[in-house]
């Protein structure tokens, strides 16, 4: 590789408070246009702002899940720039004093793990949303959303990759959602994440250009949108040009990034403090609580699995990277189910059929306790794991239980070794010419013999006795 990519994630991140940032005005998705505003969020003069103290809390609790120090003085700033959907002529968000700094979070990829520094986490307020539609010479604004408080997660530069990139992200998502700050929901919005992607020759320590790519609305795009600007750079760089610092826009459709404008700096935004509110002094023994409530954290419940359950550690991430996953998995363990067999079960055909209805293990119609009385039918040899297969989506389509199928549909297993053996000397006296290429070498056809037994029986021949049979009567 001749090149090397530097990338570091600017992660705007809604939070799940009741009432907005500076004002008690709701925050609740999807109401009537403007129904949701005061003079406050929508920029009368001489209102004041008024600090919600819960979102101060949850920028906090984001600060100390991601080992970031709370500062001990933080301020507001404006951040002037002119939109309509911005109707004070100024954003109020954090400049020199952000409330958290120097943390960082952990991810794993291929193996290896990688710490990506968290430069700083800060309060501001979200815009309001201008709407074109109607096809008239005219935009509507809606302002329900300002005034709704965001956290800005801004990441060092030490992201190398498109897939460090998506799994950075995966892994603050994941957090979020566990510390309950943030529903993560990039495609509403709610999660929105801005690259900023610059490539140099391997081995040079200065930094290349950056340019930054905003619009990234969905999860797969993450990945995607980086892997095509490292690509664009290179490019540029190839043929003798020179990357520009600029803001480039993700086209997802097409599949790539478009150049927007030149990058702003941050004294085009003429930063000033916030004279409307005072600054923040975080009480220590406050932070303290809040440090002492913090749940137990992705990481640290991947650890707990595989430890506590024996499980691999591929399953324990992937099993934890969704605290309602990780719950479920934990109740099936709880009624008494394996940790691995369950595991297995969970990420097979579960996630399958959740996925197939785009559903979440929170809409999921199956009870963890019903995998595991299914689990127990397998272990006493009632079913085969392969009749189960057809047993649990039936329990998941019906929300029966797998007793109840298994009974109505027939389903036990045949562990009668008479019966077997009977079918199995039909089997091999009416494939006579297949027995004996079997006996002349051809062990392959083993598999067509299970099959024929197994055709005959509509699956429910024990297998492990089956096989023994045949191999004994075929040898
Ligand atoms: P701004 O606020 O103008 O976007 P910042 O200095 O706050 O600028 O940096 C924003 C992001 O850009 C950070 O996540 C940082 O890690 C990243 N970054 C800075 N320099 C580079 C670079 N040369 N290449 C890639 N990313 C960079
Ligand atoms: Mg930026
Ligand atoms: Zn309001």
């Amino acid at each position: 590789m001749k090149y090397e990519a530097v990338i570091g994630l600017e992660v705007h991140a809604q939070m799940l408070t009741d009432t907005k940032v500076f004002c008690g005005c709701s925050t609740k998705f999807g109401s009537e246009p403007n129904s949701q505003t005061c003079e406050v969020c929508i920029g009368m003069p001489g209102v004041l702002p008024v600090l919600n103290k819960k979102a101060l809390e949850f920028a906090i609790r984001t600060g100390l899940a991601t080992n970031c120090t709370i500062s001990s003085y933080s301020r507001f700033a404006r951040k002037n720039y002119f939109y309509p959907d911005l109707p004070k002529g100024y954003q109020i968000s954090q400049y020199e004093h952000p409330i958290c700094e120097h943390g960082f979070i952990e991810i794993v990829v291929d193996g290896e793990v990688r710490r990506i520094g968290i430069t700083r986490i800060h309060m501001e307020e979200d815009a309001g949303k201008n709407i074109h539609e109607g096809g008239g010479h005219y935009s509507l604004v809606d302002l329900n959303r300002a005034g709704v408080p965001l956290m800005e997660i801004v990441s060092e530069p030490d992201i190398r990759s498109p897939r460090e990139a998506s799994e950075y992200m995966r892994k603050l998502r994941a957090v979020l959602r566990y510390l309950g700050v943030c529903d993560g929901n990039m495609e509403q919005g709610s999660l929105r994440c801005d690259a900023n992607v610059s490539v140099r020759p391997t081995g040079q320590k200065e930094f290349g250009t950056r340019a930054e790519v905003k619009n990234i609305n969905s999860f797969r795009f993450v990945e995607k949108a980086v892997e095509y600007e490292i690509k664009r750079q290179i490019k540029v760089i190839e043929e003798g040009g020179k990357v520009i610092q600029e803001t480039r826009l993700w086209d997802s459709t097409k599949g790539i990034t478009e150049s927007m404008r030149s990058k702003e700096e941050a004294h085009d935004y003429r930063y000033f403090p916030e004279p409307d509110l005072v600054p923040i002094i975080a009480d220590r023994s406050w932070v303290g609580e809040i440090k002492a409530a913090l749940p137990e954290l992705p990481d640290a419940r991947r650890d707990r699995f595989v430890k506590e359950y024996g499980i691999p550690e591929y399953d324990a991430d992937l099993l934890t990277s969704e605290k309602a996953v990780a719950e479920w998995f934990e109740d099936a363990i709880r009624a008494g189910g394996q940790p691995k067999a369950v595991s297995n079960w969970m990420m097979g055909d579960l996630m399958r059929l959740l996925n197939e209805e785009n559903k979440f293990i929170e809409e999921c119609p199956l009870k963890p306790s019903q995998l595991t009385e299914m689990l127990k039918l397998i272990n006493k040899g009632t079913i085969s794991g392969k009749i189960a297969k057809t047993v649990f989506e039936e329990m998941y389509r019906s929300g029966k239980n797998a007793e109840e199928i298994v009974r109505e549909k027939g389903l036990v297993q045949i562990s009668d070794e008479s019966a077997i053996e009977k079918l199995v000397d039909e089997v091999i006296a009416r494939h006579s010419k297949e027995a004996e290429r079997f006996r002349g070498g051809d062990e392959k056809l083993l598999g067509f013999f299970v099959g024929q037994v197994m055709k005959a029986t509509k699956g429910k021949a024990n297998p492990q006795m089956l096989n023994e049979l045949l191999k004994k009567k075929l040898s």
